[in-house]
């Protein structure tokens, strides 16, 4: 499939104040993300809560301003785009997030909500009525609830209001954050199962973060595992969940219950808490904690190899 979306050395540092003369230094966010992402595929992201992947989603759709780094999509330099242009761009790119009751105005019906957008790009009036009908359907509501507001909803029902507001322009691009963390299991795989049928319907390609590899591992094609800002192993769903290469990536797999009686892996407990951005550690950044950590790795930095088809960024596989 053709390319729909490249990020090069994206970077997002936040400036923050420490130690006794209160020195500014900065907390690397994001630290050079290098993605290509291929029109009608699940791209998953997956880390630890403070690992940067909501950061990456946002400087992505510049809702949050990156502070280097390139971003095309569909060929064009989303980095060197000024407001205007970038307003119109986004109307190919949207965002779900995991709460969608925060981001619903409670004073708004629904309808109100799922024509801000179509008000935003100067979708034509005529259209408006029918375009809002046909997408509240889409995801599973009825006509009916368009003129309720948002707390008249469940989880489930506001998610689905979250996702058809997203829809409502016909975007490219869904940037998804923890869509399904804050819902029940039942009504996660309800969801999960909206945004399939949905991508074949819209031919959509998503970005999907989330800390849960059970979730990711329902949706995604490939798969992007993140620690302190970078990524430290990119493979297919298939490749990733069938055997880990990175030393993080194994300890996250070694904890998500597995079904097969007979798969006896081991569980590697991780060491520590995931260190202060603020205060990364030296070489490789995953050190402290790493269960196959060698001397080199304390001092030098690991930098990013295709190996067997994938990309890992550790000296083992040097
Ligand atoms: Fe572990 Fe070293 Fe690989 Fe880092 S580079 S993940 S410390 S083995
Ligand atoms: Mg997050």
């Amino acid at each position: 499939n053709p390319v729909l979306l490249e990020v090069k050395g994206l970077q997002k540092r936040f400036p923050v104040k420490k130690g006794l003369f209160k020195e500014a230094t900065y907390v690397h966010a994001v630290n050079g993300i290098d993605l290509t992402i291929h029109m009608g595929e699940t791209l998953g992201i997956v880390g630890e809560s403070g690992c940067g992947k909501s950061t990456l989603g946002r400087c992505i759709l510049r809702l949050v301003e990156p502070s280097g780094g390139e971003i095309e999509f569909q060929g064009e330099p989303l980095h060197r785009f000024g407001k205007k242009e970038m307003k119109a761009a986004r109307r190919n790119m949207q965002m779900v997030f995991q709460n969608p009751f925060d981001t619903l105005n409670p004073k708004l019906t629904i309808k109100q909500i799922l024509m801000e957008p179509l008000i935003a790009h100067r979708v034509p009036h005529e259209e408006r009525e029918r375009l809002i009908e046909e997408t509240i359907e889409i995801v599973g509501l009825s006509k009916r609830y368009l003129l309720r507001y948002p707390h008249e909803f469940s989880g489930g029902q506001r998610q689905r209001i979250g996702i058809a507001r997203a829809l409502m322009l016909r975007p490219k691009l869904i940037i998804a954050d923890e869509p399904v963390s804050a819902l029940d299991v039942s009504i996660q795989s309800q969801i999960l199962n909206l945004m399939q049928d949905l991508q074949e319907q819209f031919a959509l390609t998503y970005i999907f973060i989330s800390h849960d590899l059970g979730v990711v591992e329902h949706i995604a094609d490939r798969v992007a595992v993140m620690y302190l800002g970078e990524i430290v192993e990119l493979a297919t769903k298939e490749a990733l969940f069938q055997r880990a290469l990175h030393p993080y990536s194994q300890a996250l797999l070694s904890a998500v219950p597995v079904q097969d009686p007979d798969d006896r892996r081991e569980r590697i407990i991780l060491k520590g808490d995931l260190p202060s951005p603020s205060n990364p550690p030296t070489g490789c950044k995953f050190h402290p904690r790493c269960h196959a950590c060698m001397d080199i790795c304390k001092t030098q930095a690991p930098r990013p190899q295709e190996v067997e088809g994938r990309i890992v960024t550790c000296h083992l596989y040097e």
